[in-house]
């Protein structure tokens, strides 16, 4: 191995080594052209000039159809199930089912389910309880002036790129969504007092506060300092007492005008104005479950009629049209929903599977990193200490939502709304001060994904629910091809842990790596590895796309992807001797990235895009790295499919 000129590729054992060292267990097949020169052609070809899109949709990747396959299949085993014996079981999952077939109850004939809640308007006595009255309305679920809410920081559309889930929870109170500020249009006027009479207010009473209801939501919208004199203060002690918080918990109040707002509203209206107000309020809040009067002067008020309580948090940032019955459910019960497609539609054998592949792939990992020649020993112990102390979510949160406090009977929608509104604001109140519940997909993890490593709690989310009904990924028909998509997928994001020397160029506000431990000439080693990926990438692109991409690239994500593929190309190897497993492993791995995109497109997201590299470097430009793959099909120095010594990658 005299010939080998580079002291690094030595060092970390070159492509031939390898081979060699590969051919104590495998035997080289017969060359196969096609792989050796574009394998992800090879793989992905086809499916590339069958791709049909219509002007202006997104870029299919290979799980386009899933959201939509996913909640026919969701739908459909809801159908089944509420018929089944489990609409009458007092679990999580029964009370799901019931809560999904209560929708389609017939309207009631009274306002019976709110009336506890319209009582008690007409019990306050004083603008001093509208507060409390407020604390009391919000939990169950009434759009009011003021809301509640967690802040956290939104990792993809916040300027502040700080990593998210590692801050503990924020709440504030701030202005109240959905309601339809200054809007005084006469027609508006109509309808609030239409929906007034409906609640039992008298005629003349109802025209007279409809009139009031709009000049206090006219306040609400100004944003003229409050001056008035003799104001009766809004309790916010008593309000946050009301909402279930305890004297000490900090609640910011977002808008510090809101609460001279809601004062000033206090003390220019009479308590019935008020009853009226919050009347209004409710109605409005539900009407889509109250006598069908209610729902036809809402149809009436909106031309597009929905639901109002739903309207206001939508959660998903859908490209398929989305059921609104599921949208029920994962508004009510999140985790109920997300627990029953694991459990009916995904499946007992496929989330074993996974549980298995985990494991097998952090062991793998575990021996990789033992037997690594570039690392001192302090370095290796400090990386295995950190990779040991890993915790790995495998499709679902940390924790489920413990519904067995809660109440749902199939003939009443609205008690079963507010029941579950409750349920989940308490819990939202107990979330102040604690850490975001990692992995927690609110209702919708059978429509999107997005694993990731969060490195300030040293943590996987493997957010890959959607991707387990895929036809292709099977831990028992597929094997060693679910394990091209899945176990490389798992591997690339525990890898996060250990992508970078410490003394890379992050770009600004990315959250730097942990020490690990690494020693001067190890993280120097590491350094050049790093120099070398930018370099062969840059190269790339270059030459196929004709642009420069960013200097201050990261790659880490590339070395998560070389580690990923290496640390399961090695698994798969040694668990399934037969002949097409390694075949299989990679064709996998090649349909994970299959990428739909224009070649337009793709010259964008490879300057644009500061960390992913393009989808076909992904697959070619990552499998040239691995000498399991030159062996397999036979390829040879000089090849497309084999990098040179040069730009050959060895870390972990
Ligand atoms: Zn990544």
């Amino acid at each position: 191995m005299s010939f080998i000129g580079n002291k690094n590729a030595l060092k970390g054992g070159s492509i031939i080594a390898a081979a060699t060292a590969f051919l104590m267990t495998g035997c080289i097949e017969q060359r196969n052209e096609a792989a050796c020169t574009d394998f992800d052609q090879m793989v992905n070809g086809d499916w590339l000039q069958s791709v049909q899109r219509a002007a202006g949709s997104d870029s299919p990747d290979a799980y386009a159809d899933l959201p939509l396959r996913n909640q026919q299949a969701l739908l459909t085993a809801l159908e089944a199930a509420a018929r089944a014996p489990l609409a009458n079981e007092n679990s999580d999952l029964g009370k799901l089912v019931r809560l999904f077939a209560s929708q389609a109850q017939p309207a009631p004939t009274t306002i019976t389910a709110l009336s506890e809640e319209l009582l008690q308007v007409d019990a306050i006595a004083q603008v001093q309880d509208v507060p409390m009255m407020m604390a009391k309305l919000l939990r169950v679920g009434t759009v009011l002036p003021i809301a509640l809410q967690a802040k956290q920081v939104d990792f993809f559309e916040s300027d502040d790129l700080d990593e998210p889930d590692t801050k503990p929870i924020q709440l504030e109170l701030i202005l109240g969504r959905g309601m339809l500020f200054g809007n005084t249009v006469e027609a508006r006027r109509s309808h609030v007092a239409r929906m007034l009479e409906l609640t039992g207010v008298a005629p003349d009473q109802a025209v007279i506060h409809a009139e009031a209801v709009e000049r206090m939501e006219k306040q609400l919208s100004e944003s003229v300092p409050v001056t008035s004199q003799n104001l009766v203060a809004f309790d916010m002690v008593a309000f946050k007492q009301h909402l279930g918080f305890s004297l000490d918990t900090q609640v910011d109040v977002a808008d510090t005008a809101l609460e001279a707002k809601l004062s000033r509203m206090l003390s220019d209206f009479s308590v019935q104005e008020w009853q009226s107000f919050l009347k209004w309020r409710l109605a409005k809040s539900f009407s889509a479950y109250l006598p069908e009067t209610f729902s036809v002067e809402e149809k009436r008020w909106l031309a597009n009629w929905r639901p109002q309580f739903l309207a206001q948090n939508n959660q998903l940032r859908s490209s398929f049209p989305l059921d609104s019955r599921l949208r029920f459910l994962a508004e009510l019960m999140p985790d109920a929903l997300d627990r029953f497609y694991l459990e009916k539609v995904v499946g007992t054998a496929q989330l074993e599977g996974l549980g298995t592949l985990a494991q097998e792939i952090r062991t793998e990992m575990r021996a990789r990193f033992e037997t690594r020649t570039w690392i001192s020993e302090a370095g290796r112990e400090a990386t295995l200490r950190w990779l040991d102390s890993m915790s790995i979510l495998l499709a679902r949160p940390e924790a489920w939502i413990d519904y067995s406090s809660l109440t749902v009977a199939l003939d009443d929608t609205l008690g079963n709304i507010k029941r579950a509104k409750q349920l989940n604001f308490d819990g939202l109140v107990r979330s102040a001060s604690t850490l975001p519940r990692l992995g927690a997909r609110g209702g919708f993890g059978w429509s999107s994904y997005g694993p990731g490593y969060i490195q300030g709690r040293n943590a996987v989310v493997a957010d890959i629910a959607m991707l387990l009904t895929q036809p292709e990924i099977n831990f028992e028909s597929n094997k060693a091809f679910t394990y091209g998509v899945l176990g490389t997928l798992l591997a690339h994001e525990m890898t996060h842990a250990f992508d970078t020397s410490g003394a890379q160029t992050l770009l600004p506000g990315m959250p730097s790596p942990p020490p690990l431990g690494f020693s001067g000439a190890d993280i120097a080693y590491f350094k050049s590895m790093e120099d070398r990926q930018y370099r062969h990438y840059a190269e790339y692109v270059k030459k196929s796309l004709g642009v420069d991409v960013l200097a201050n690239r990261i790659t880490g994500e590339d070395v998560a992807d070389l580690t990923g593929l290496e640390v399961t190309a090695q698994l798969v190897n040694k668990k399934w001797p037969e002949a097409n497993a390694m075949e299989q492993f990679f064709k996998g791995y090649a349909f994970s990235h299959r990428d739909g995109r224009n070649q337009t497109e793709i010259r964008e997201m490879a300057v644009e895009v500061p960390a992913h590299a393009i989808s076909k470097y992904r697959v070619n430009g990552m499998l040239g790295n691995l000498p399991a793959f030159a062996v397999k099909y036979g390829c040879v120095a000089g090849d497309a499919m084999v990098r040179a010594e040069k730009d050959r990658i060895t870390l972990w």
